[in-house]
């Protein structure tokens, strides 16, 4: 036994959540920020019995596991009011239901309504500055000028304003638990920007109550365009699942009836007509057609569907009529799961999201304490506060080093507070995340987690299991070599009355080889499935071995006079199959199972990638290089074993090789689970499969390269995103805390900022694949 090495994968983040612990998906309104984010999620996880609790703000949706003993819905609806947010709807991972999107629609229309009403107000306040401006004097009149820019902001402010001030203040409350929000700085900056206006109107202080008006003006300006982009990157999976059909034609009798969707159940016969959407997953028991499924699979060349073929609901019924009978319905259709998975994803974090996290949850409370410190440092050190500011005025033309102390201190610390906001720092991760996966869903690259993303983009090697992921998978015996004085239906006849009971594919290619030769499979009894090896049972009472040539020798079968003739298939690229009755060979069928149309592109894709390609799999040698040959794959590791397959990972990863393993996720998944980066092809429309942290819905191999390429472009553009982000503070806070910035400037690049950020995860939608 070797002993079991700890993988160092980054797997603990994205392992399933226990089967004990119920999870919801609650919708929150009320998140404006990165900070937001990390108030929600710290006010769940300090509820008793919540184990895990993850927000997106891009989608606004908050994925929460707990134990039901201890917590419950009410629980998490109190604990996210408490932190000031609202929880809109609460679904559990079953529900088929995306929460609706009118609300968002209300909350967009409601946001464009603030903006309008503060430009309504701020406008003429600029207007009255330029014209003051202009003159060199203040227009209409000192008195008239300071008292037009106290009453126009004050609607602008705690009129239209008042959500923010709301937001911010309650943020305020729980600063000592680090729950500040940006919010709160925009709230304190206007807040001492206006108290300066009115200040003016008994003191010699100058008025930034315009000022006040114009960056609430603006961070509303921006804030909405923020909510429209953020809808937009949310949207594309949402829009998968209004895609589906409302309406259903079923056959009751044979009559016809016209029904709601959700009344049709499994067993439910459907009429599709030409041209329709298909309502549900279905088995096609009548008719002719092809179906474009692209939607579903990324797929855009038509799909023939007879009797006997599967139909996915939301896909449209082509040129023929359909009758299928309802296989899955509701949660369990293809498209709910493809929702399903890529929500999940979207609510986990990208690992390198961490550092960023940990800045937000102290920067908002950092920046309160610099603008204070600012605001001291200007009233006691004003002269040297000021040298830089002197000197600047003369390129910069808004800053005036005359003004009086106290307006100079005021100047300095709103820009910082207005500046100092994360906002950009909490959304250059999830947004891209949110896109890179809805861009993935349309082309059926389906990502589990945001760390299978990350780990895809760090890996070094790909291994492939060679049966139904390089090869289709559909093995059809093509020769059989027959050891002298047998006859080949005797031979075939042997071999079916052992495979009949083994669900192996190489078994299914057997009964049918014997099913189109007539050959009716003989009763067996002692039935044993050997795993990777073969099968033996009793057939007609006689003892009949059928499985690899390796096995069969080990059991000390004479294959001497079948060497020539495995040999000779084996180099063609056929896996040999060797029957042996009563300890004596029969005879070896030569199966062949063709590689996928693709392949070769798909590896070759891979080395251009800059990754390794190895083919695993417990075939012979021979089998496995001829076929490795013919796609390009440079090393074969053959003849394994299932736990020698994990052994192999193993081995890699202790050598510091980053490995992705593709399989079919049915028989592999041990494999999958120990590498670093599982990736499923899946065929048909089983997508639930829970080892993968990738999935790739229409079992094309090209899917790992395009997988790839998705998770380097969507990790670009999170560093570059974070990187943007952190710089613009990095830069823009000490010109602020100099007096260098203008708190109106500040805002506008706070504003831009958060956009850019939403902006270039956006072009995330645009990846070919
Ligand atoms: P793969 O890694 O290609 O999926 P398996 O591990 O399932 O292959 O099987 C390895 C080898 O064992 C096969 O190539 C075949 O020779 C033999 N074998 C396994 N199961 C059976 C079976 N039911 N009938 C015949 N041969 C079998
Ligand atoms: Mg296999």
């Amino acid at each position: 036994m070797t002993p079991t090495t700890e993988s160092t994968s980054t797997r603990s983040a994205i392992a399933p959540t226990d089967a004990a612990l119920a999870t919801r998906t609650l919708t929150v309104s009320g998140m404006h920020c990165g900070a937001c984010a990390g108030n929600v999620e710290r006010a769940l996880r300090a509820l008793p019995g919540v184990t895990e609790a993850a927000v997106n703000v891009t989608t606004e949706r908050a994925r929460v596991a707990f134990d039901p003993a201890l917590a419950d819905e009410a629980a998490l609806s109190k604990a996210v009011a408490g932190a000031g947010y609202t929880i809109e709807a609460i679904t559990t991972p079953r529900d088929p239901r995306v929460a609706t999107s009118g609300n968002e629609r209300a909350r967009v229309r409601e946001a464009q309504g603030r903006v309008f009403f503060a430009w309504l107000f701020t406008l003429p306040i600029m207007l009255i500055m330029a014209g003051s401006w202009g003159f060199g004097a203040p227009w209409p009149s000192p008195v008239l000028h300071k008292l037009l820019m106290v009453v126009l902001a004050f609607p602008v402010l705690f009129v239209v304003g008042a959500e923010t001030f709301r937001a911010g203040f309650r943020g305020l409350s729980g600063l000592h638990r680090g729950n500040a929000n940006m919010d709160l700085l925009i709230a304190l900056g206007t807040l001492a920007a206006y108290g300066s206006g009115v200040a003016s109107l008994l003191t010699p202080m100058t008025s930034f109550a315009g000022v006040a008006a114009m960056i609430m003006a603006f961070h509303l300006t921006g804030r909405y365009l923020e909510t429209r982009a953020k809808g937009r990157a949310a949207s594309a999976i949402r829009g998968l699942l209004e895609l589906g059909a409302k309406e259903a034609s079923i056959l009751v009798d044979d009559v016809e009836q016209r029904v709601a969707i959700e009344l049709i159940e499994v067993g439910t016969l459907v009429l599709v007509r030409p041209g329709e959407k298909i309502p549900v997953d279905g088995r096609v028991v009548e008719g002719n057609s092809t179906a474009d499924e692209s939607m579903a699979t990324g797929e855009s060349i038509p799909v023939a569907k007879e009797p006997g073929a599967e139909v996915i609901g939301a896909t449209v019924n082509q040129h023929g009529r359909l009758v299928i009978e309802a296989t899955r319905i509701g949660a369990d259709t293809f498209l709910a799961q493809i929702v399903r998975m890529v929500e999940e994803c979207q609510t986990t974090k990208v690992p390198i999201q961490q550092l960023a996290d940990r800045v937000t949850g102290v920067f908002v409370p950092a920046s309160l304490i610099t603008a204070t410190a600012t605001l001291v440092a200007w009233l006691l050190l004003p002269d040297f506060m000021a040298s830089l500011a002197r000197r600047a005025a003369a390129v910069l033309p808004w800053v005036n080093a005359d003004l009086g102390s106290v307006s100079l201190a005021v100047f300095a610390a709103v820009a910082v507070l207005v500046i100092a906001c994360p906002c950009a720092l909490g959304l250059a991760t999830p947004t891209a995340l949110t896109v890179g996966s809805g861009r993935g869903a349309r082309a059926g690259v389906l990502f589990r987690s945001g760390a299978a993303l990350q780990a895809l983009v760090e890996a070094d090697v790909v291994l492939l299991d060679k049966t139904g992921t390089v090869t289709l998978g559909r093995p059809e015996v093509v020769e059989l070599r027959t050891a002298a004085g047998v006859d080949e239906a005797e031979l075939l006849r042997a071999a079916v009355g052992v495979e009949q009971a083994s669900e192996h594919p190489l078994a299914s290619a057997i009964r049918e080889a014997a099913a189109t030769r007539s050959i009716a499979p003989p009763p067996v009894e002692q039935f044993e499935a050997v795993v990777g090896r073969g099968a033996h049972g009793m057939v007609d009472g006689i003892h009949v071995v059928v499985g690899s040539a390796a096995w069969l020798r080990e059991r000390r079968v004479d294959l001497a006079a079948l060497d020539i003739g495995i040999d000779e298939l084996e180099r063609a690229a056929m896996t040999t199959v060797v029957v042996a009755r009563a300890g004596r060979a029969l005879g070896v069928l030569g199966i062949a199972d063709p590689v996928k149309p693709g392949a070769r592109s798909a590896i070759q894709a891979l080395h251009d990638a800059g990754l390794t390609t190895t083919m695993l799999t417990g075939d012979n040698r021979r089998t496995a290089e001829a076929i490795a040959s013919s796609v390009g794959i440079t090393e074969v590791r053959a003849q394994l074993l299932p736990a020698d397959k994990l052994e192999a990972i193993r081995q890699l990863q202790a050598t510091g090789k980053r490995v992705v393993m593709v399989g079919d996720g049915i028989n592999d998944a041990p494999a999958l689970t120990q590498a670093d980066v599982g990736v499923a092809i899946g065929t048909g429309t089983d997508i639930a499969i829970q080892a993968a942290d990738v999935t790739l819905v229409h079992g094309e191999l090209a899917g790992v390269a395009a997988a790839i390429k998705l998770a380097r472009a969507t990790f670009r553009v999170i560093r570059q995103n974070l990187f943007w982000a952190f710089f613009y503070n990095l830069v823009a806070i000490p010109l602020a805390i100099a007096g260098l910035l203008h708190p109106v400037i500040a805002e506008v690049a706070m504003a831009l900022s958060s956009l850019t950020v939403v902006g270039n995860a956006l072009r995330l939608r645009r990846v070919s694949l």
